[in-house]
């Protein structure tokens, strides 16, 4: 049975108001596959506050880091933005999902979509392979990644590290905003995911008959690219997806 362990705020980097990395120790490592996520907790008027949260970093990495959204009237974000370094907050010891990569299909091309944290679970995909190919393992792979924020400032440094791990050959990334107005300086890519899957899939080749799709976040973006990818003849086993929260529709009466 999963239970919860302490774990220690290391680091805690504020990106903008409402986005934040956290990095954590826990009391005991965590195992896990790179895409899945952890559970945290806090305690609260004596209740357990959990929800869970993608892991960033991978697995040969000393700390779990997460970037995490802010939602202001939730139960359990208002709680970790009150965290400081050397602050104790709760972790599950088993990770779970099965939003990881696909690699039983056979398909070398992997088509990544995302908004704002939802680069989580890519993040560490991408972190993982790059340590892998050090031992020249899954160099066939290549990646094409999708990254969409109202404002460029939502990218925070993985906007770099990405683009970076772009220079090594065996990743596309592509960043784009959709508010282009609020970000004047901004000369890159600009609409949504949505806007965009089908330009860089097809330029850069990216089919059905090769490629696996991913895409996590935003539920409409996710249910949008699902969509679209059914379209371009994927199979449902060709599309892999993790919405992060779901939208109430109001009842009508
Ligand atoms: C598999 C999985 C992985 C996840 N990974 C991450 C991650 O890496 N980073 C991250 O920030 N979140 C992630 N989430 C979302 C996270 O679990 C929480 O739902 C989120 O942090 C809100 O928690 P809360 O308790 O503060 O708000 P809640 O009390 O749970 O939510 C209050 C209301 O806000 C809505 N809501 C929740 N999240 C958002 C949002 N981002 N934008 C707008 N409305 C929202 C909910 O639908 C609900 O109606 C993930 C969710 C899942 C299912």
């Amino acid at each position: 049975m999963p239970k919860f362990e302490n774990a220690t705020l290391v680091e805690r980097i504020d990106l903008t108001a409402d986005l934040a990395v956290f990095r954590i120790a826990p009391q005991t490592k965590l195992d896990f596959i790179p895409g899945q996520f952890a559970t945290l907790a806090l305690e609260q008027s004596g209740r357990l506050v959990q929800r869970p949260y993608s892991i960033v970093s991978a697995p040969h990495e000393p700390l779990l880091e997460f970037f995490i959204e802010l939602v202001p009237f939730g139960l359990l974000t208002p709680l970790l933005w009150e965290l400081k370094p050397g602050d104790t907050l709760m972790v599950r010891d088993q990770a779970a999902g099965t939003f990881w990569l696909d690699t039983r299909s056979g398909l070398a091309r992997h088509m990544m979509l995302a908004t704002v944290t939802g680069v989580a679970p890519f993040v560490s995909m991408l972190r993982a392979h790059a340590f892998m190919l050090t031992s020249d393992l899954g160099a066939d792979l290549r990646f094409l990644l999708l990254h969409a924020a109202s404002h460029s400032h939502e990218f925070g440094f993985y906007r770099d590290e990405l683009a970076e791990l772009g220079q090594q050959g065996w990743l596309t990334y592509v960043d784009t905003v959709s508010r282009p107005s609020d970000n004047p300086d901004w000369e890159g890519e600009v609409g949504r995911v949505e806007d965009l899957i089908r330009k860089y899939a097809d330029g850069s080749g990216y089919d059905n008959t090769n490629s696996v799709a991913y895409s996590c976040g935003h539920p409409v973006m996710v249910e949008n690219t699902r969509a679209i990818m059914g379209r371009a003849r994927f199979t449902k086993r060709q599309i892999h997806t993790e919405k992060y929260f779901t939208i109430k529709v109001p009842n009508p009466r």
